[in-house]
C-alpha cells in the first residue's frame, strides 16, 4: 500500500467527476516538514506553534522563535506554510505561566483569550512571523475564534506589527493573509463582515466536534459518542462550506477527522475543497478522492439523511464496499 501511495505522490485530488481537492499536511515540529515532499502535501495547513512553548521551561526569544519560522519556510520553499499562533489552555498547558485551576478548562482562558489577554507574548510571536518571513508571503491564523470582535483585534494586532516592521525598516511580508479557526459553532453565526474580513477559515474540527456534541475530547466515557458522520454535524458542515462559499472566503478543515478517509469522502460531499492532515494520511486520503464519484456519494448521503438515520456512516460504508472503493 505504501507503494501506491507513493505513486500518487505528484497526482492531483481529483475525483472521478473532476472535483478537486487541495490537500495539505498538519505539522508542529522543524522534523515535520521533510514529510512535505514525500507525502504530495501541497503545503503546511496547520502549522501548530505551541508545541516549540510547550518543550521548554521559560518562554521562547523572539529570535529563537524567528529562526525557528525562519527554518521552516525555507525547507516548505515554494508550497505555503499557515502558522497557528500560541493555542494553549485546555489540554496544553505551559508549565511557566501562572494560571489559575479552571472547572472547565475546555471552555476556560485559552488560546486567543489568553493571546488577547496577554498581548506581550502574542506580539512577540507575531514579531517572530513577521521577522522569519522576511518579506516572503506569510500565512497566520489565530486559534479558538469564538466571536468577530476576538478576530479583528487580534487581526488589528498583526496589522500594528507589521506596520511597526515597516518604521524599523525591515521587510514586510509581499502577502499577509490572516486567518481564524473556526472551532466554536458561536463563529458560524457570526456576522457578514467576518466572513468579509478573514482571508481563510480553517475548521478546527476536533474543537469544533467537542462543542458542537457538548462531549469532551479528552473524556474517554463521551469522546466517541457522537460520530463524527452524524447527521447534524455534516449538516452544519455543509452550512459553513456555504456560508464561506458565499462570501468566496477559503475555507479548510484541518482537524483529525479530515484524515480519515469516509469522513474526507463526507466533508468533501458537503462541500469542502481543502483539507489538511497529518501527512501519512494524505495518500489515503487521495486515493479515496481519486476513486470516488463525489456527486453519487453527496446522493447517498442526502438518501441517507432523508431517511431519519442518526448517521450516515453505514449507508456511506456499504456504498464504499459494494464499489469495491
Ligand atoms: C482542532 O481543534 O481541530 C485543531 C486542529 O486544533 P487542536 O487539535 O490543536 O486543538
Ligand atoms: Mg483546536
Amino acid at each position: 500500500a505504501q507503494e501506491a501511495y507513493a505513486a500518487l505522490r505528484d497526482k492531483p485530488a481529483v475525483s472521478r467527476d473532476g472535483i478537486r481537492v487541495a490537500l495539505h499536511m498538519n505539522a508542529g515540529l522543524m522534523a515535520d516538514l521533510p514529510s512535505l515532499v514525500p507525502s504530495g502535501a501541497e503545503g503546511v495547513g496547520l502549522y501548530r506553534t505551541e508545541l516549540q512553548f510547550l518543550v521548554r521551561r521559560t518562554v521562547p526569544k523572539r529570535s529563537d522563535l524567528a529562526a525557528l519560522y525562519s527554518k521552516i519556510l525555507s525547507s516548505a520553499g515554494d508550497k505555503p506554510v499557515t502558522f497557528r499562533t500560541l493555542d494553549i489552555g485546555s489540554d496544553k498547558v505551559l508549565p511557566y505561566m501562572k494560571r489559575d485551576p479552571e472547572p472547565n478548562p475546555a471552555l476556560g482562558w485559552r488560546a486567543i483569550r489568553v493571546g488577547l489577554d496577554r498581548k506581550g507574548v502574542m506580539r512577540m510571536q507575531l514579531q517572530a512571523m513577521l521577522r522569519a518571513a522576511n518579506g516572503r508571503p506569510l500565512r497566520v491564523m489565530f486559534p479558538f475564534v469564538a466571536q468577530f470582535d476576538e478576530f479583528r483585534e487580534a487581526r488589528a494586532h498583526l496589522l500594528d506589527e507589521v506596520e511597526r516592521e515597516r518604521k524599523l525598516g525591515h521587510p514586510v511580508p509581499d502577502s499577509l493573509k490572516i486567518g481564524a479557526m473556526l472551532e466554536t459553532p458561536s463563529l458560524a453565526f457570526a456576522p457578514d463582515q467576518f466572513f468579509e474580513m478573514a482571508d481563510f477559515i480553517s475548521i478546527g474540527g476536533n474543537d469544533l466536534k467537542q462543542f458542537f456534541f457538548a462531549a469532551d475530547r479528552e473524556n474517554e466515557r463521551v469522546r466517541r459518542r457522537y460520530d463524527t458522520l452524524n447527521v447534524s454535524f455534516l449538516t452544519f458542515i455543509e452550512q459553513i462550506a456555504a456560508r464561506c462559499d458565499g462570501h468566496d472566503t477559503p475555507v479548510s478543515f484541518c482537524g483529525e477527522d479530515a484524515g480519515r478517509p469516509v469522513e474526507a469522502l463526507a466533508f468533501i460531499a458537503m462541500g469542502l475543497r481543502n483539507l489538511s492532515m497529518r501527512p501519512a494520511s494524505i495518500g489515503p486520503v487521495k486515493r479515496m478522492i481519486r476513486n470516488t464519484d463525489v456527486g453519487e456519494a453527496r446522493d447517498v448521503i442526502n438518501r441517507a439523511r432523508r431517511s431519519g438515520e442518526q448517521s450516515v456512516r453505514k449507508e456511506l460504508m456499504a456504498w464504499i464496499n459494494a464499489r469495491g472503493i
